[in-house]
């Protein structure tokens, strides 16, 4: 080390330029780490009882190993006062024990002279001396040694590269540490040796205290996490790494049916475990069992206890391992949801729609022969009797064909739109929409040809669906658009299609009545007609677009002015 008269100081960086200790506050700091603190107390303590001489080497060490830094060490003063040594040191800058830097122009001065803790950064820049002790410093957090509550030095660690950060954590735990060193030097090394006893007894104690109050704390923090635990609703239990019952709290013994013993009971041995399919689950296989066997938290799965008392459970298990300090599987803690009510109202649900598919099942198909002998013999009558019969006679027979008539438009529209569920999917194929709407408008023609209705196109693209839902759809939408034309003008029906990112957007143009705009959301839904009494409609033919839309992923929505047409536009995957 090169000497340095505090002249040098005017020629160098002013020392604010190289602190950087108020931003330790400000950085993202670790929660407290005690477990680590209390291990490296305890190792201290140890190396003092067994060598008490190289309890600074053993201070050192320990701060490099905790904390992760690159370099760690002690600066004392001399007898003198002029200079600090540095009688310990880990890491990189171990070979520089023995050196030491100036009391009045480096970085343990400093310390010093404000008795505080301070973050330097690349401290070379002022004392350019310490540019011989490589590898330079990036950082260095340093904060006063105390021998009976005299600052006699400096206990540093440094990081060598930007990538190590100090934060408040830190400086916390460094401080700690120093605290106990200190009583370990007083001890080891004061001439008087009884005060130095003394001293140490004073901190032990005090140590002592400070780990029962860390232990109340963690005591403290238990209880209360158990507290937390006993008050949920859900069956809650803890085990040790081998499965062994630690803790469980009132819903857990609700759920199981019997008070659990602690210690002894394994996992959810209380109860028979089934899977889903009702096939047995032995309890190794159990969810808990396989999370502490894999130490990995296993989500996502439903099983069946049976009780002591016969009842049968289904709950959804969330088992989690945990882990100690060090990172070792402890044991584990285990939530069982209880999902039996919603799995008796998901079947109930279940057979519910199943009994409705049945019904409208039978209303489509079964009442349609029938209806159709209605009807046929109702026009049957029609023809026959036409003028011998008088006129009222008459319109009956036409009012009771019309009514039949619409019977089964809903009639098919019902089965169509029941159709389109879970069960009927079939695997889409590339479908070519020209072709799909020339089928629809064949099926339209008779309503064309009498409304005097024309409808053109533009190329249509091919997409991925199943042909016959797409025929459903066009046929729906340009059949609302001839229905609901103006009585002044001929349906004019325009079907385009446009690229819009991923999707396809269909468009069905016509220049009829239009819809309010408050009615625009409402008429996809089953039963919603608005114009009243038109002829020829079931209130089903959007909901079914509507459904043949939402099986694709796509959306479907109208535009438009009253008075002066719509478009129903949808999208489609491309
Ligand atoms: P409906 O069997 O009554 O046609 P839809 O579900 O097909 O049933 O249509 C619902 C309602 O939406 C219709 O009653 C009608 O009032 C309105 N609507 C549907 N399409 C059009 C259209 N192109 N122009 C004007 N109104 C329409």
């Amino acid at each position: 080390m090169q000497s340095a008269t505090a002249l040098q100081t005017d020629n160098f960086v002013p020392l604010e330029a190289i602190l950087c200790t108020e931003e330790l506050q400000r950085r993202p700091s670790r929660p407290p780490d005690y477990a680590t603190e209390n291990r490296a107390l305890v190792a201290l303590a140890q190396a003092l009882a067994e060598s008490p001489e190289t309890i600074l080497q053993k201070l050192a060490d320990t701060i490099l190993e905790i904390f992760q830094v690159h370099s760690a060490g002690l600066s004392l003063l001399t007898q003198d006062g002029t200079r600090f040594y540095w009688p310990a040191i880990a890491g990189a800058w171990k070979p520089h024990i023995g050196g030491g830097t100036q009391r009045d122009f480096g970085p343990c001065g400093d310390v010093l002279d404000r008795n505080a803790p301070l973050l330097f950064k690349r401290f070379e820049r002022r004392y350019p001396y310490l540019l011989e002790a490589a590898p330079a410093a990036e950082e260095a957090l340093l904060l006063p040694f105390y021998v009976h509550g005299k600052a006699v030095g400096t206990i540093w660690a440094m990081a060598h590269d930007h990538r190590r950060q100090f934060d408040a954590e830190d400086l916390r735990q460094m401080e700690s540490l120093g605290r106990f060193a200190s009583a370990a030097y007083q001890a080891v090394h004061l001439q008087d040796s009884r005060r130095a006893a003394l001293n140490l007894m004073e901190d032990a104690v005090l140590s002592r205290q400070m780990v029962e109050k860390l232990n109340r704390e963690s005591r403290e923090s238990e209880r209360r996490f158990r507290q937390m635990i006993d008050a949920l609703p859900v069956a809650i239990y803890t085990t040790d790494a081998e499965g062994r019952l630690t803790h469980f709290n009132p819903a857990a013994v609700e759920l199981s049916g019997r008070v659990p013993e602690l210690g002894t009971d394994r996992w959810c041995v209380t109860c028979q475990l089934y899977h889903p399919d009702g096939t047995p689950m032995p309890h190794e296989e159990c969810p808990m069992a396989i999370a502490l066997k894999e130490d990995r938290a296993a989500h996502g799965m439903e099983a069946i206890a049976e009780r002591p008392d016969g009842k049968r459970i289904w709950f959804e298990p969330y088992p989690t391992p945990l882990h100690d300090a060090d990172g070792r599987l402890s044991g584990g803690i285990n939530m069982l949801v209880d999902i039996t009510e919603r799995k008796r109202s998901e079947d109930q649900l279940r057979s519910l729609n199943q009994d409705l598919q049945h019904f409208v099942y039978a209303a489509s198909h079964d009442l349609q022969q029938p209806l159709r002998m209605v009807t046929s013999y109702t026009q049957l009558l029609a023809r026959r009797y036409k003028g011998k019969i008088d006129e009222r006679a008459e319109s009956y027979i036409a009012f009771a064909v019309e009514g039949a008539q619409r019977m089964e438009t809903l009639l098919r529209d019902l089965r169509d739109y029941w159709s389109l569920n879970k069960e009927t999917e079939r695997e889409p194929v590339p479908t070519d929409c020209n072709e799909v709407l020339e089928e629809a408008l064949s099926v339209l023609a008779l309503p064309t040809q009498e409304t005097g209705g024309s409808v053109t196109h533009d190329p249509l693209p091919t997409v991925t669906a199943e042909r016959i839902t797409l025929t459903m759809l066009f046929q729906n939408l340009v059949g609302n658009a001839l229905k609901y034309g103006r009585p002044d003008q001929p349906p004019r029906i325009h079907v385009s299609a446009e690229r819009s990112g991923r999707d396809w957007i269909f468009s069905v143009r016509d220049n009829g009545i239009g819809i309010e705009p408050e009615y625009l959301k409402e008429i996809f839904a089953p039963f919603k007609r608005l114009h009243g009494s038109e002829p020829g409609g079931s209130g089903l033919g959007l909901a079914i677009c509507k459904k043949v839309v939402d099986r694709y992923g796509g959306k479907i929505w109208a535009e438009s002015e009253y008075g002066r047409g719509a478009a129903f536009r949808f999208t489609i995957p491309a």
